[in-house]
């Protein structure tokens, strides 16, 4: 049942404290990726919610991002778009500012990789404060892009990042 594939995804993540510094609970996805049934059954929840919505871009946000968004990409017959941490694209770029608990980064996306009027799934293993999903949103909206939803593995619920998504639905496998 989808209650039984959620709880073995539940379980087989990890939870570190205090990585990468005092006071933050990593949640550790790469356990997840040492149990084949847990990672097959964490893309097939995404391709059972996406296949048949028109979807043709999946935009992952780097790092983890790269590793559930090509599978389900594959899976519905979207492209894969990156989006990544500044200078590491080599074509040209548009670029997004957006803030972290200390200080701000920077999201970039090749331009032409997408058009106007394609319809967009945004994936990346967790929602924190959502700063990191917004600033996604933003640069594809900005080439006119239809952001359909966001997708993540995890949300983190007491930082209401889900409210920084203005209108945009999120679905998230555990909380
Ligand atoms: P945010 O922009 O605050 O929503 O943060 C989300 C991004 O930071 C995602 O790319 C996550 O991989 C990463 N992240 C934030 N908090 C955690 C956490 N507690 N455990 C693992 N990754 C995290």
């Amino acid at each position: 049942s989808t209650d039984d594939r959620i709880s073995r995804i539940s379980s087989s993540i990890r939870v570190i404290p205090d990585f990468p510094k005092p006071g933050i609970m990593f949640q550790d996805i790469t356990t997840l990726l040492l149990d084949p049934k847990a990672f097959k059954d964490t893309i097939d929840l995404f391709v059972e919610r996406y296949k048949d919505q028109n979807i043709n871009v999946v935009a992952g946000i780097e790092a983890r991002g790269f590793i559930f968004g090509p599978p389900i990409a594959l899976a519905i017959g979207a492209k894969f778009v990156p989006m990544r941490k500044p200078k590491k694209l080599p074509g040209e770029v548009i670029s997004e500012e957006y803030s972290l608990e200390y200080g701000t980064d920077i999201m970039e996306m090749h331009v032409g990789a997408v058009q106007a009027g394609e319809r967009a799934l945004v994936v990346d293993d967790l929602i924190a404060t959502g700063g990191t999903l917004s600033a996604a949103i933003r640069l594809l909206e900005r080439v006119g892009v239809d952001v359909v939803e966001c997708a993540c593995v995890i949300e983190l619920p007491e930082l209401k990042g889900r409210n920084r998504l203005g209108d945009k639905p999120l679905f998230v496998l555990v909380t």
